[in-house]
């Protein structure tokens, strides 16, 4: 094909697909044009997760009719004239393009007015071209309307995911704005119903309740820190409220929500130690430096942002949060609550914990290589044949070690075998052998009831079907309650409210778990937390059953997340490392 330039039509979805990528990102900019505007009231409306109507009106300064139809082209902008001003950006917009993109990807009608105008005007533009400006009764403000999203950008639908995830990106987009303009009302409703509703009276908490549950919001830790022309200030949680991935995080710099994982990384400095290997604190911070200290063109997206001087923000960060942490609670002793972490190995004298392929080990010396996150399936040729036909030998116990660990002897050497981790794998294999037909469940005597955040709530009501199948009994109990009156008879053990928040929680952080693979990983999920911990003695008793259910496993050498559950050592490795036979 000889080179030639592309029409106008494709060179604009071309350049629409970076902005407009989902549903979601139609909100961001309509969002930002309306806060941009001065709006203190924004109503954004949705159907069809975003697909079939994107609706956001504002009470804003509205825009002259004669201007209409530039508004919706391509660079066309009222926030910025000369490149100089790139550098010192006041506005969440500056590109010009945002409304140039939403036209071209969907049927976009635009109606606006200004308070000293006599009547609205309204512009509607469908996949690219846009039609006459019409007069029109129109209250003050802008209306625009967002309708069949990418109908004529097939493969763009074809991307999106399932609804429910979409719709989620709104709400978290949404709430994100209404925690850095408090003092603006914004309303969000979902097929037709309410899903944020802020006053605009500038209270971050009640915002904070939105996304957090009041209870929660209620218990999150004011920050403030200054350092001369920088400030950060927001929220963190106490460390005694967690989450299992970095979703809790967010960050505004100048009002602009941004992504940054050194942001992220700031924060968990602040709280280093203090949590669990695993968890993460929910954090919002707000960042304010001035707009010549950063970059906000980064991205066509606008949520990247670059520092001029990145490690004097992150430091600042890290100090907030760390201050905020050590001003409200002072540091309790947790003592080391030893968690595995790929390539960490505890220290405990006289133990040499390198695998065979650290010490150069070659097969016959008969150590099996357990490398991290390998799953039994592809562990290592290196394993002796009878090792790996029998599974696992007969152990005797010979103890327990650091209330972790049991020692058990084999014919053929030493064991030590992670309690935690391997009861993990024995519960799991139970369970998935239960669920091929259906999982006993146990009716609790008293059903619990368990308050979620709202959107791990509206998470929940969509797995309802999926958790019954794994053995859980639960019904919605008011807006964001529900009550669980049966679960899983091999988690009787497991608090019921502490089994729903992990089951949400691996909803939220794989966003299609209807998947049968998704099944598995929930499953693996409880029985980590239903699992014995480290750090709890076990009788001998105990231990030996623990023992036995192992050896009845599959593929008791690992854990469902793919760690070792235990570590072999043979009598011809203590020979050589007592010198007994050959140098090592
Ligand atoms: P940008 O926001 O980067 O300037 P947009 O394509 O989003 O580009 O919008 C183009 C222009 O249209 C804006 O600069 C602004 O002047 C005007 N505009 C868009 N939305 C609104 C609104 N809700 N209220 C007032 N003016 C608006
Ligand atoms: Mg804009």
């Amino acid at each position: 094909m000889p080179i030639h330039i592309l029409p106008a039509e494709i060179a604009s979805q071309i350049a629409a697909g970076e902005v407009i990528e989902r549903p979601a990102s139609v909100v961001k900019e309509l969002v930002e044009n309306a806060l941009d505007a001065g709006a203190t009231k924004i109503t954004i409306t949705i159907q069809e997760a975003g697909k079939s109507l994107v609706q956001v009106s504002d009470n804003g300064s509205g825009i002259p009719a004669e201007e209409l139809s530039l508004a919706v082209e391509r660079h066309a902008t009222s926030k910025l004239r000369e490149a100089a001003d790139l550098f010192r950006i006041a506005s969440l917009g500056f590109r010009g393009e945002a409304l140039a993109s939403i036209g071209s990807v969907s049927r976009l009608t635009m109606t606006s007015r200004q308070a000293s105008s006599p009547a609205g005007a309204r512009i509607r533009v469908e996949g690219g071209s846009a039609g006459k400006v019409e007069t029109t009764a129109a209250p003050f403000g802008t209306l625009v309307q967002v309708e069949e999203l990418f109908f004529n950008v097939p493969a763009r639908l074809k991307f999106l995911k399932h609804d429910s995830t979409e719709r989620n990106q709104i709400d978290h987009l949404a709430t994100r704005y209404a925690l850095a303009y408090p003092q603006v009302s914004i309303s969000l409703s979902q097929e037709s119903r309410s899903v944020l509703q802020t006053s605009g009276n500038g209270e971050r908490r009640e915002v904070l309740a939105f996304m957090l549950g009041p209870d929660i919001a209620r218990r999150m830790l004011a920050i403030d820190f200054q350092d001369e022309n920088l400030r950060v200030s927001g929220y963190i949680s106490p460390i005694a409220v967690t989450r299992s991935n970095r979703r809790g995080m967010v960050f505004f710099v100048n009002g602009r929500p941004v992504q940054d994982p050194a942001l992220s990384a700031a924060v968990l400095k602040g709280f280093q130690t203090l949590l669990m290997v695993g968890r993460f604190p929910i954090a919002v911070i707000f960042i304010e430096i001035p707009a010549e200290e950063v970059d906000v063109n980064v991205h066509p997206t606008k949520d990247e942002v670059r520092f001029k001087e990145p490690e004097r923000v992150f430091k600042s960060v890290q100090n907030a949060v760390r201050r905020g942490l050590l001003a409200h609670n002072p540091v309790p002793d947790l003592g080391p609550a030893w968690r595995w972490e790929p390539g960490v190995r505890p220290s405990l004298p006289g133990w040499d914990w390198r695998t065979s392929q650290e010490i150069g080990a070659t097969p016959e010396s008969g150590l099996p290589a357990y490398s991290s996150g390998a799953d039994s399936a592809t562990q290592p040729a290196q394993l002796q044949p009878e090792f790996a036909a029998t599974r696992m030998p007969l152990l005797r116990l010979v103890g327990q070690i650091a209330n972790a660990y049991l020692v058990a002897e084999a014919p053929d050497g030493l064991y030590l075998v992670d309690q935690h981790a391997a009861h993990e794998r024995v519960l799991f294999e139970r369970f998935v052998s239960q669920a091929a037909e259906a999982i006993p469940a146990q009716a609790l005597l008293q059903p619990s009831s368990v308050e979620l955040e709202p959107p791990a709530a509206r998470i929940l009501e969509q797995q309802l079907p999926t958790l019954k199948k794994l053995g859980f009994s639960v019904e919605p109990f008011g807006p964001h309650t529900f009550l669980v009156r049966a679960v899983p008879s091999l988690l009787q053990n497991l608090d019921p409210a502490e089994a729903l928040r992990v089951l949400v929680e691996d909803f939220e952080e794989d966003e299609s778990p209807l998947q049968e693979q998704a099944e598995s990983r929930i499953i693996a999920r409880v029985c980590k937390r239903a699992a014995v911990k480290a750090g709890q003695p076990l009788s001998s008793e105990e231990g030996r059953s623990l023992l036995s259910d192992l050896e009845a496993c599959r593929s008791p050498r690992t854990c469902p997340h793919g760690r070792p559950t235990m570590i072999y050592l043979s009598v011809d490795l203590l020979e050589r490392q007592f010198g007994r036979r050959g140098a090592r």
